[in-house]
């Protein structure tokens, strides 16, 4: 590529998060990315609350802990990460040799934007004899200041390693952490932070669908509020609501987390019905609008040219990395690979 060619797309990328380049209508965008892939050694992650047809051209699918894995391991030269912004940020950190794109680099998380590095910063030095643990769902910044991260899939597991009365400081989701508190009987200290799709679920409609369904089964995300998370037959990370759907007998679900998730549950439960749990506004859906920033068209583009890339400070990786790998080898000891 040209220099010129590179300034005008980096332009074009600062101004709008993503290449805004207008594509041929007739395009085949499935056979084209599947070109791309084979051409630059290129694999796509996708979260499982990306559309689905994301889902249906990535590589992988899965949560925060299976993307981590696998971003870790995999042998290819350029990794497209459709997701959020904080999680191509995690494969960055675990493959600084690697390209790292990401189709829309606005693709933010409302989560993660709830803890500011530098107000954590201060708050951990409110807490000296505190041991940090992050959720993934945090900035590279974030990751810095913490000693384990874990996921939605790994927390209780980590909580319940440590000495009873280690002193911990949760960050940044504090219905994730009220829920492992419950659970694993601690008194973690919790920052102040939540997901806006996650806090968005009506109790009292739910219960109302309950009544029209009486034999659905309630799930949801432990990062749903404490009401909703009473409500729930099961609780567990996205890829235990999963499975769980898939070994349970009941024939209808009602799901407390974003909607994307429906697609695999559908697909692998063609026989049975999900329900996406209602939120309290007057939008039938909870859709989290970080992760819907992500289209088949800018996964191309992003393929194509090759931006927006993940850049970051070599200090600041080297820092985010360190909770990160304790998370990775934890879970390895767990067996959650
Ligand atoms: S669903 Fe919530 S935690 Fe996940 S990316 Fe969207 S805002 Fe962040």
């Amino acid at each position: 590529m040209s220099t010129a060619l590179v300034t005008d797309l980096n332009l074009n990328v600062e101004k709008n998060g993503f290449l805004d380049i207008e594509l041929d209508p007739e395009m085949d965008l499935f056979a084209e990315i599947e070109r791309l892939k084979k051409e630059k050694n290129a694999i796509i992650l996708a979260h499982y609350y990306q559309e689905p047809d994301i889902q249906d051209v990535a590589d992988y699918i899965g949560d925060s802990l299976g993307l981590a894995q696998k971003a870790e391991k995999t042998d290819a030269d350029i990794i497209v990460f459709a997701g959020v912004h904080f999680m191509a940020e995690t494969a960055k950190i675990l493959n600084p040799t690697k390209k790292v794109v990401i189709p829309d680099f606005k693709a933010g998380c409302s989560l993660s934007d709830s803890c500011p590095p530098p107000l954590f910063a201060q708050f951990k030095a409110q807490h000296p004899d505190h041991l940090v643990i992050s959720y993934i769902n945090c900035s590279a910044g974030i990751k810095a200041l913490s000693d384990i991260i874990c996921t939605s899939s790994n927390a209780q597991k980590i909580v319940e390693s440590l000495p009873k009365d280690q002193k911990i400081i949760f960050a940044p989701d504090k219905n994730l952490g009220a829920y492992i508190n419950k659970v694993t009987g601690r008194n973690m200290v919790l920052w102040n932070g939540a997901c806006m799709v996650h806090e968005i679920f009506s109790v009292e409609k739910i219960s109302k669908l309950k009544l029209r369904h009486p034999n659905a089964k309630i799930i949801a995300h432990p990062e749903c509020e404490e009401p909703v998370l009473r409500l729930a037959d099961y609780i567990g990370s996205t890829t235990q609501l999963l499975k769980y759907t898939e070994k349970d007998a009941s024939a209808e679900y009602i799901v407390a987390t974003e909607t994307g998730i429906l697609h695999q549950m559908m697909k692998s439960n063609p026989q049975k019905t999900f329900i996406p749990a209602p939120p309290n506004n007057s939008c039938a859906c909870n859709d989290c609008p970080h992760m819907k920033r992500n289209t088949l068209e800018k996964i191309y583009l992003c393929m194509e040219y090759e931006v927006p890339e993940i850049i970051m400070d070599e200090e600041l990786r080297l820092a985010a990395k360190k909770p990160i790998d304790r998370m990775l080898e934890l879970s390895a000891q767990f067996g959650l690979i």
